[in-house]
């Protein structure tokens, strides 16, 4: 890009920032973004289960926490990468109101992100849907393999989805874990397709858009609501929308200004143009 436009795009994030992310920021960790562009010719991936299906029968549940099960491992093993980084530093120069990401892979705290709502909740927690108590996924995780050994052996191919689902056949045979308290049926703690974003995530979100000088879109293409809202809110008050993505999005025409490209490298060009802290 040529440097005057540079130029524009760094007087309109000068001031404290809401920041948006989504699944293009933790591409470059190794968890792939399923709206994102694909190469030519391949298959179209299949639609995550929605809150609806998954609560409509145990055979759902049976299929869900199967894939799951072999997802876990590698979305753990995911390292959070130089735009988390970035972000986090930015933070550290207090030009950051709030970040708020539709991921929930648990990265931007890995990488000491603290002003931080997750829109969508975080994979390491399952919520009981019978008694809500909430635990730890690694503590269920182990429960999981205790109960189907070579489970994840089997498996070991498929292909992981940014939920840390995988693309998985045959599930039947896999024995589901209960709510230790109640026995109740277990639920990832987050929000589902189908689900409502918690009211006070939203809240917290809204005000940051408000207080802040701008918005931040980074890798996300905007096609929930939970996310585009927020678009929506900062172009009505008249307060300049920057978005980073690769491929359009919902929020293009209500953008000031489109980059078409990575995060990583973006947030890395950003970081470096700070003045340095006294
Ligand atoms: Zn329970």
């Amino acid at each position: 890009m040529a440097e005057h436009a540079y130029d524009d795009l760094h007087r309109l994030l000068a001031g404290r920032l809401a920041v948006l992310t989504g699944a293009g920021v933790s591409t470059d960790s190794g968890i792939p973004d399923y709206r994102g562009p694909r190469p030519a010719g391949a298959p179209p991936t299949r639609m995550p289960m929605t809150y609806q299906e998954f609560v409509a029968s145990p055979a759902n549940q049976q299929r869900y926490w199967a894939r799951a099960h072999v997802g876990w491992s590698r979305m753990g093993s995911a390292e959070p990468n130089a735009g988390h980084r970035a972000l986090a530093r930015l933070e550290a120069h207090g030009r950051i109101e709030l970040l708020v990401t539709q991921n929930v892979d648990g990265l931007h705290e890995r990488a000491g992100s603290q002003a931080l709502v997750a829109l969508h909740g975080r994979v390491a927690e399952v919520i009981c849907l019978d008694c809500r108590s909430v635990t730890g996924r690694a503590a269920v995780q182990a429960r999981m393999t205790a109960a189907n050994p070579d489970w994840a052996a089997r498996h070991a191919n498929a292909v992981i989805r940014p939920d840390g689902d995988v693309e998985l056949e045959a599930t039947r045979g896999f024995v589901v874990p209960r709510c230790e308290r109640c026995r109740g049926r277990l639920k990832p703690h987050v929000v589902f397709f189908g689900e409502n974003v918690p009211k006070d995530r939203v809240l917290r979100a809204q005000q940051a858009v408000a207080a802040a000088d701008a918005l931040l879109v980074l890798g996300s293409s905007l096609t929930v609501m939970s996310g585009f809202r927020f678009v929506r809110q900062a172009a009505k008050a008249g307060k300049p929308v920057v978005v980073v993505n690769r491929g359009t999005t919902r929020g293009d025409e209500l953008a000031a200004y489109k980059l078409e490209g990575g995060c990583s490298e973006f947030l890395t060009g950003l970081l470096e143009r700070e003045p340095v802290p006294a």
